[in-house]
């Protein structure tokens, strides 16, 4: 399928050619968009690349870091502010892809980033989310890396980043720029659960672009763990993550973030268990009732039952590493 590329000089001309033509989209680091196009799940009539515009800076200002949309996942994972103030952010990008797909990938694309479920992929399989009103071939089919939280009748894929977790965990907000101007929003509130409308992955409108995200400064730096669990060591999508971000008070946990990846169709955050935490002794038995707390609700499907063991015992190991930092 032939496509038109043209490139935006500023984020307003960026937003200004989307609202033009309903089936443009931005490309940025490409890893997503251009498998998914050559695969035709995507068939984009024009691509509207963003890679100049200045959206790369990672910055502090006041009690927060703002981290622009174009900065590369290599380049954040690496970079100083974010080793300081979220070692979690970068512990969870460098366990994503690989080091050369994280020298292409942007915040924005990772954030955008489509599901990696083998129906969605497979245009001759029913999907809902590739094409609404067909079914979700995963539900009866093979459904081993599938949701245990949150999906519908419609919908059982899950969300397959690995820094998303992270900024779910860590409070942070997204900047979003729309014809009207800019827009802030709750990272957790980004990205949203399938219900009805499963080929909506997030809460971005048309013709709207995600200029930065902001993270507010925490005191998470001692005790963050992101521990993900998945078929090889690398260069594979997580069967279950945990991120785990602590204050600690001697042995007292003072404050927890915790969120999971590879369980939903949105980073799944786990605010029960972080409110039972809160005053708690860092002991096994606190970690396993947080645990079951975070549990309630699961539900699995034929090939992925194994989750249900998995996430509980994953929370807990993560929360024993977290702890057990000095
Ligand atoms: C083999 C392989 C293994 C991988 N393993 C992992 C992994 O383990 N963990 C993990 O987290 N990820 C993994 N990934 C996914 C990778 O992280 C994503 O492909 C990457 O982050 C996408 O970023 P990008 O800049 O290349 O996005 P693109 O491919 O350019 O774009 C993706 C989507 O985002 C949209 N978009 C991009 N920027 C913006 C913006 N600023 N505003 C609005 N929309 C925007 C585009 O229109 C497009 O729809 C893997 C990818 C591959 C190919």
């Amino acid at each position: 399928m032939n496509f038109e590329y043209v490139r935006a000089s500023t984020a307003a001309g960026a937003v200004s050619m989307l609202a033009k033509q309903s089936d443009a989209v931005f490309i940025a680091g490409g890893t997503n968009l251009v498998d998914l196009m050559k695969r035709g799940v995507v068939s984009p009539m024009r691509l509207i690349d963003i890679n100049t515009l200045p959206l790369k800076e990672i910055t502090l200002s006041g009690n927060k870091v703002t981290i622009g949309a174009l900065a590369l996942n290599s380049a954040v994972s690496e970079h100083p502010l974010v080793i300081k103030h979220f070692p979690l952010l970068s512990y969870a990008l460098k366990a994503g892809a690989s080091q050369q797909l994280r020298n292409m990938a942007t915040v924005g694309g990772n954030m955008m980033q489509r599901t990696r479920c083998s129906y969605f992929y497979d245009t001759v399989m029913p999907c809902n989310k590739r094409e609404p009103g067909t079914g979700c071939g995963a539900m009866q089919g093979i459904n081993r890396m599938h949701a245990i939280f949150g999906s519908s009748e419609n919908c059982i894929a899950v969300h397959p980043s690995d820094m998303c977790v992270a900024l779910a965990a860590l409070d942070a907000s997204v900047i979003i720029r729309g014809a009207k101007g800019d827009r802030k929003i709750l990272f957790t509130d980004f990205h949203r659960l399938p219900g009805n409308t499963p080929e909506k992955d997030n809460n971005l409108q048309p013709g709207e672009l995600i200029t930065h995200v902001e993270i507010p400064v925490n005191a998470f730096q001692q005790h963050a763990y992101y521990l993900k669990i998945r078929d090889r060591a690398s260069y594979a999508f997580a069967l279950v993550s945990v991120a785990a971000a602590l204050e600690m008070q001697g042995n007292k946990i003072s404050k927890a973030r915790l969120a999971m990846g590879g369980v939903a169709h949105k980073p799944w955050r786990l605010t029960e268990a972080e409110a039972f935490l809160k005053g708690k002794e860092a002991t096994e038995t606190n970690f396993k009732a947080a645990a079951a707390l975070a549990m309630q609700g699961a539900k699995a499907y034929e090939h992925n039952s194994f989750k249900l063991q998995m996430a509980p015992n994953a929370i807990a190991e993560a929360l024993k590493k977290a702890t057990s930092k000095a």
